[in-house]
């Protein structure tokens, strides 16, 4: 992983001439005054860590499992949201933990805490390293140092039981990892989430992902049936059925809880049988509007897609235009949505002749399948594009919420107005990737001139989108979690008898408050 950008460094891209030019005429953009930071110019904290930590720490996972390099420390700085990388573009790796320790088992994951806990330094599970939100910069002070917990060594597919079509894995597989495992036996999970090639299952957990094909195949934390999870006070083992009406499900607890309760150590999956048959198609709407109607129908009526994807005018243009067609006439007018596929033959063939009349009948237009093979091709490579931009001297970055059908239109425009008046001539996209028979989310992409202060500039517009989100009656995330950056929202969003309930888990079950301090808990 690319440490202070995205992905394999060798497929990085560079925007075409054009491109630049256009976003200087556009948006005002200006290459940034000075270049990003090498990694030899990341300024880093000394480390902090007492001696008989370090000691401890490796007497638990071995001498080669903890490290303290000052490469190793950086690449498990922070995550990728866009203000992570404007950070470590400009060398300040200030959040950089003092060590890493790799575990290779559960039984030290629990003595690591048992430690931590004893000499009260924090640690930071640490999956794929993509969080968001400021899932992975604790809170320092007050700690003796802080520990990333890598969890990559724990990376098993332990047992598939085929019966009940549930396979146990473990939490640092990377999502093509266990991919690769399942195949072996002709299943699948299903999550493909745009950070697909680098996040593990673990985060995917901590986090409540939600993958693009989450219509088909639900959101990650409906395919949880089992956590094993170790915390500073031991073991839990939840999930011995699939539904239970023994009180309060547990596993919703760990669900979303950001490596602040405890370290997820194993989990048991939900598991599909791979498709045989994948088909992506286009279709057209008039409008926003129409096409989210379209898609509100699909999501009330019955079986959906496994992919259902609607882009605003705004994303439909700038996702359609190529380079070599800037300045030509746009190539479509109205609103694009992704629809896919994925089943048995006669399945797929089935559902696509009922969603294609449904669709028709909500005012759609058929387009046939090359937008959907095109859009297949090109998902994972936006991040790619984010760093070439972000080296341009614009800004993009990414926000998202949900909320009952009813209230959309009031969440779209709320969160485009905030966005609009914080960052003055900003271009706002939006696009639904994730619906339901109540509500969707929304999802937006802004792009913007970078500011001599480029975090500070988004900082602001990211808290007035956040107001407007609370405000309009969203929530302040649907998938990408609450980190440290959206605290206040979320804080406002639960009440503070919610906050209390939190709190009082947290010390029951973290008494010295090491687990990931400063995040979800607010
Ligand atoms: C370019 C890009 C695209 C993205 N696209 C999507 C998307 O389509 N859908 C989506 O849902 N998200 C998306 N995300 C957000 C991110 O990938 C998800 O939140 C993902 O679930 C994080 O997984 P990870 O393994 O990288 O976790 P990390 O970033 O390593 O950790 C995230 C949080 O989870 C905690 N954690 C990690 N592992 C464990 C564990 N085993 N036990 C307890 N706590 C743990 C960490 O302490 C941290 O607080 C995207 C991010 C990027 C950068």
């Amino acid at each position: 992983m690319n440490w202070s950008g995205w992905g394999d460094p060798d497929k990085a891209v560079e925007l075409p001439d054009e491109v630049r030019r256009l976003l200087g005429e556009v948006l005002g953009v200006r290459e940034p005054a000075r270049p990003a930071a090498g990694l030899g110019e990341v300024r880093l904290p000394d480390p902090a860590l007492p001696e008989r930590v370090r000691d401890g720490l490796a007497a638990i996972a071995g001498d080669a499992h903890v490290r303290a390099d000052d490469e190793t420390r950086i690449r498990h700085t922070r995550g990728k949201s866009t203000p992570d990388l404007l950070r470590m573009r400009a060398g300040d790796g200030s959040d950089a933990p003092d060590a890493v320790v790799y575990p290779g088992s559960h039984d030290e994951v629990v003595e690591i805490l048992r430690l931590c806990s004893e000499h009260r330094v924090a640690v930071v599970p640490f999956g794929g390293g993509t969080s968001v939100v400021g899932g992975l910069a604790p809170v320092r002070e007050g700690y003796a140092g802080v520990v990333a917990l890598d969890l990559s060594r724990l990376n098993r597919l332990v047992e598939v039981d085929p019966v009940s079509m549930v396979a146990e894995l473990e939490p640092g597989l990377r999502a093509p990892q266990a991919e690769d495992l399942l195949a072996g036996y002709g299943l699948t999970l299903g999550h493909f989430p745009q950070s697909y090639e680098y996040a593990t299952l673990g985060g995917f957990a901590a986090n409540r992902s939600s993958g693009q094909a989450s219509a088909g195949y639900g959101r990650f934390d409906d395919m949880v049936v089992g956590l094993t999870v170790a915390t500073p006070r031991g073991t839990l083992r939840l999930g011995r059925a699939p539904r239970s009406a023994a009180g309060p499900d547990l596993r919703q607890v760990i669900l979303g809880s950001e490596g602040a309760f405890g370290v997820i150590t194993s989990l048991r999956l939900r598991v599909r049988p791979v498709p045989t048959a994948r088909i992506q198609e286009g279709w057209r709407f008039e409008s926003f509007t129409a096409g989210t109607a379209a898609l509100r129908r699909l999501a009330q009526d019955g079986r959906l897609p496994a992919i259902l994807r609607l882009s605003d005018e705004t994303e439909t243009l700038i996702g359609l235009a190529r380079p070599t067609e800037i300045g030509a006439a746009p190539a479509m007018s109205g609103c694009l949505a992704i629809v896919g596929y994925e089943g048995g033959q006669d399945d797929v063939a089935d559902l696509r002749k009922r969603t294609a009349e449904a669709l028709t009948r909500m005012g759609g237009e058929y387009l046939g399948t090359e937008p959907g093979e095109r859009w297949a091709e090109e998902r994972f490579a936006a991040p790619y594009l984010r760093d070439a931009l972000l080296a341009a001297g614009a800004t993009v970055e990414t926000l998202e919420t949900a909320c009952f059908w009813s209230g959309i239109p009031r969440l779209y425009e709320a969160v485009r107005s905030a966005l609009t008046a914080a960052l003055g001539k900003p271009l706002v996209m939006c696009h639904i990737s994730h619906v339901y028979a109540t509500g969707a989310s929304l999802y937006f992409t802004v792009a913007t001139a970078q500011t001599a202060d480029p975090v500070g500039q988004w900082a602001a517009a990211k808290r007035a989108a956040n107001e407007a989100i609370i405000e309009a009656g969203g929530t302040i995330s649907h998938h990408h979690g609450v980190g440290r950056d959206h605290l206040p929202a979320y804080a406002a969003e639960i009440g503070e008898l919610g906050a209390e309930i939190l709190r009082a888990i947290k010390e029951r079950i973290d008494p010295a408050g090491i687990l990931n301090p400063g995040v979800l808990i607010p």
